[in-house]
């Protein structure tokens, strides 16, 4: 069995990560970089494709960009002044290089390539439409979809054929595009998945999180708006806005887990947010304690806000070692279990005897909880209370994140007074989603919600054409204690 972070198993798994340039030589090279930085975002493949202005060009593989798009004759074989990439999580489709993205066709118009962040929630009943007329599909993924109503539109223009084509789906997209027309970047109308924009020297560029263009040196200019196209060639930058408009609903976890904490998110601090998130925590649920102690690495900035507004000491009670493989092998359940010890360890000399916060950013399955919270009372802890960034994850995530179903989902089968006796805290509190809004710096607004918090809410911004399953929105307590 292959394995990554055993903390990190028991998350939401972040989609996806994009990446574009145009109009820079060696395209690939800064989509390679850029996407380096978006790792975090899926590591189960990548690919980038280039277009030199006659050919297209494309590298995909399974695995991380490094070690795949760090060889000269990958890179040399990439070449081109405009690019696209992509890092990749499986949320629909199976794992597999069919499946990972940039997806490429020859259509009647020229080549098309697309990378989509997120997941399209029609894609099923679209892809049985499409082959009732004949499609012949070379992947399962939703983004193939897309190729198709593109290449079965009736319009004339790259930029036309792409509008046609998603006024038929629904769900959550942020997609780069690559004709010989130019380069394309587009995101729904609702703003689910982000996209920023950014400029380097002549070349505009367009990837997930502002922290991909600050390892390539570029200026953020701005978000590109929901519901907006932006279409960049040798004629300039122009903007389309062919979607009627709605209010906006930019998914809520990007803050919560998903963007790294040096991005900024819908013009704010993915840092601040998070040591906010952390202070209201501390509002809310307070507790005496000696020391808080973060669950390396999400937790840190939420512990650090945790800390400040509590005044209880911030320590690092778990430390993470930086050198266990990705590709650790763990032939038993026993040696699996020690897989926790070996990328995370208690410190023991600081905890013995001492009254702990820990904060996590979320409980999904819980088995991760129940592993720290005995990991701190073998070390001799005293008092272990668990504080969660994030209200109680009680629904699946239908647009592009990949959630357990609902019947794994902790929350969703039990009160918190459950869920901590399970995990065997002295006490459990999740942040409200009232509270989440404030470290947002807003209010909720129940009627019209300013962001997509589904997950915690039942409150899903769309149709969700291709799953049946019934959610409802939850009312139970947010805090127990022994
Ligand atoms: Fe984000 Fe949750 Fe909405 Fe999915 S359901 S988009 S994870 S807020």
């Amino acid at each position: 069995m292959l394995t990554t972070n055993p903390f990190d198993d028991d998350k939401l798994r972040e989609e996806c990560g994009i990446f574009g340039i145009w109009g820079a030589d060696n395209a690939a090279s800064f989509v390679a970089l850029g996407l380096h930085a978006l790792q975090h975002r899926g590591q189960e493949g990548a690919g980038v494709t280039s277009f030199d202005g006659a050919h297209f060009h494309s590298h995909r593989a399974m695995g991380h960009i490094a070690g795949n798009f760090d060889r000269d004759e990958v890179m040399r074989a990439l070449p081109g002044r405009t690019a696209i990439g992509h890092v990749r999580y499986s949320t629909t489709g199976e794992s597999g290089l069919r499946n990972v993205q940039p997806l490429f066709a020859e259509l009647a118009e020229g080549g098309f390539a697309v990378a989509q962040n997120g997941n399209l929630s029609n894609a099923m009943k679209l892809r049985r439409t499409l082959n009732r007329r004949g499609s012949i599909f070379q992947s399962t993924s939703d983004t193939e979809v897309i190729i198709h109503l593109v290449a079965t539109s009736n319009h004339t223009t790259s930029l036309d054929r792409l509008t046609d084509a998603l006024k038929q789906v629904e769900g959550a997209y942020s997609l780069l595009v690559l004709t010989p027309d130019g380069l394309i970047a587009c995101r729904d109308p609702l703003g689910i998945r982000p996209l920023v924009m950014g400029k380097l020297g002549e070349a505009t560029i367009f990837a997930s999180e502002t922290v991909a263009l600050d390892v390539i040196g570029a200026t953020f200019l701005r978000d590109v708006e929901p519901g907006e196209l932006v279409l960049v060639n040798g004629s300039g930058i122009r903007s389309f806005r062919p979607f009627a408009k709605v209010e906006p609903r930019p998914c809520v976890f990007e803050h919560v887990y998903f963007s790294r904490p040096d991005s900024v998110a819908d013009g704010k601090s993915v840092y601040e947010v998070r040591k906010n998130i952390g202070a209201e925590l501390s509002r809310e649920a307070p507790v005496e304690a000696d020391y808080v102690v973060p669950v390396p690495d999400s937790g840190v900035p939420a512990a650090i806000g945790f800390s400040q507004a509590s005044g209880i000491p911030f320590e690092l009670g778990i430390i993470r070692s930086h050198y266990v493989g990705r590709t650790f092998i763990q032939p038993s359940q026993e040696v699996r279990n020690l897989g926790v010890k070996l990328k995370h360890n208690a410190n023991s000399a600081l905890v013995h005897g001492k009254r702990i916060v820990l904060i996590d950013d979320s409980i999904v399955r819980g088995t991760t909880s129940v592993k720290i919270v005995q990991m701190m009372r073998d070390a001799g802890a005293r008092e272990v209370h668990l504080r969660i960034a994030s209200p109680p994850t009680r629904h699946s995530c239908f647009y592009g994140v990949d959630t357990p179903e609902r019947a794994k989902l902790l929350a969703a089968q039990m009160s918190v007074e459950a869920m901590r006796d399970y995990i065997n805290a002295d006490s459990l509190a999740f942040i409200s989603i009232e509270g989440l809004y404030r470290a947002l710096g807003s209010e909720r607004n129940d009627q019209q919600p300013q962001r997509c918090d589904a997950c915690f809410t039942g409150d899903y911004p769309t149709s969700l054409t291709d799953f049946t399953e019934k959610e409802s929105a939850g009312s139970l307590s947010l805090v127990a204690s022994r």
